[in-house]
């Protein structure tokens, strides 16, 4: 099969590098979630170890290819775009319980999915993805770091992201023009809770990011349109009025978030 740039096509086969992969999920689950198998190099493994596999793919032409080699009830297929699945609707919840979704990621979208599991992550208990090594470092990092960025910010309000290793473009067919890493997210070990709208505070960081050269104080002054308001806030939470974006943990933009309500 020729692979398919447009849908983001790079394929494994490493064994070692697939059991690697396998391994970051929790053993005691009922139901994984598979975007795109492509030919099927993790979904093998996922067959042999869990309960129940739901995989979701978009090339129609490895529909065959994926039936044939997994002629087993605990295997489903879905085909189609995931970004147009609704992961509620596929999923017996009187079945499983413990849930947890894998893809190495086709990376032409690879931010809408990582939202559209967000958006659904108390369906999850956790995602292991690969994704490209740059992305994975954002997600990864914590304030005063390089790559901090609303990404990290995001990430780490959903779930507790982990670097569990990088894996060299060489490992792919065809090799793409970057390196990649696998990360873990654990959603067990989330922030969701402590805030009333998860989606808004989540677009309220994008908006302090969008204006990353600008002060927390000018920054917030636009985006609430009250300078005086915004100085007091930051002042009662001790938190400099001269800080960019970037110098702002998680925990700091909650407090801000949360006082302006
Ligand atoms: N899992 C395989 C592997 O590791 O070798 C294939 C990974 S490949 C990087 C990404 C896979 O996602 C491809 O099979 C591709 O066809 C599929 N894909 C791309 N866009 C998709 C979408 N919108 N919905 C579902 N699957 C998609």
């Amino acid at each position: 099969m020729q692979a398919k740039k447009h849908f983001g096509q790079n394929f494994i086969t490493d064994k070692n590098l697939i059991n690697k992969i396998i391994n970051c999920l929790d053993e005691d689950s009922d139901l994984i979630i598979e975007i795109g198998p492509g030919m099927g190099a993790l979904t093998g493994e996922l067959v042999n170890k869990f309960k129940k596999v739901i995989a979701i793919e978009i090339d129609k032409d490895l529909e065959p290819i994926l039936r044939e080699k997994f002629n087993v009830p605990n295997f489903e297929l879905v085909i189609g775009d995931v970004l147009e699945k609704d992961f509620k609707s596929l999923i017996d919840f009187s079945k499983y319980n413990k849930i947890q979704i894998i893809s190495n990621i086709p990376y032409y979208i690879t931010s809408p999915i990582m939202f559209k599991v967000f958006e659904d992550s108390k369906i999850f208990s956790k995602a292991v993805f690969m994704v490209q090594k740059e992305v994975a470092q954002r997600i990864c990092a914590n304030v005063g770091e390089k790559s901090y960025n609303n990404l990290s910010i995001t990430s780490q309000f959903y779930s507790k992201p982990k670097y569990e290793f990088t894996v060299g473009k060489q490992m792919f067919k065809p090799v793409p023009a970057v390196d990649s890493a696998i990360i873990s997210l654990d959603f067990k070990d989330s922030h969701i809770s402590e805030i009333s709208n998860p989606e808004k505070f989540v677009s309220f960081v994008r908006q302090i990011f969008n204006n990353r050269r600008k002060t927390i104080l000018n920054n917030l002054s636009s985006t609430i349109g009250d300078k005086p308001k915004s100085q007091s806030i930051l002042n009662e939470l001790n938190i400099k009025l001269t800080h960019r974006p970037e110098n702002l943990s998680l925990d700091d933009l909650m407090r801000i978030y949360k006082n302006l309500k």
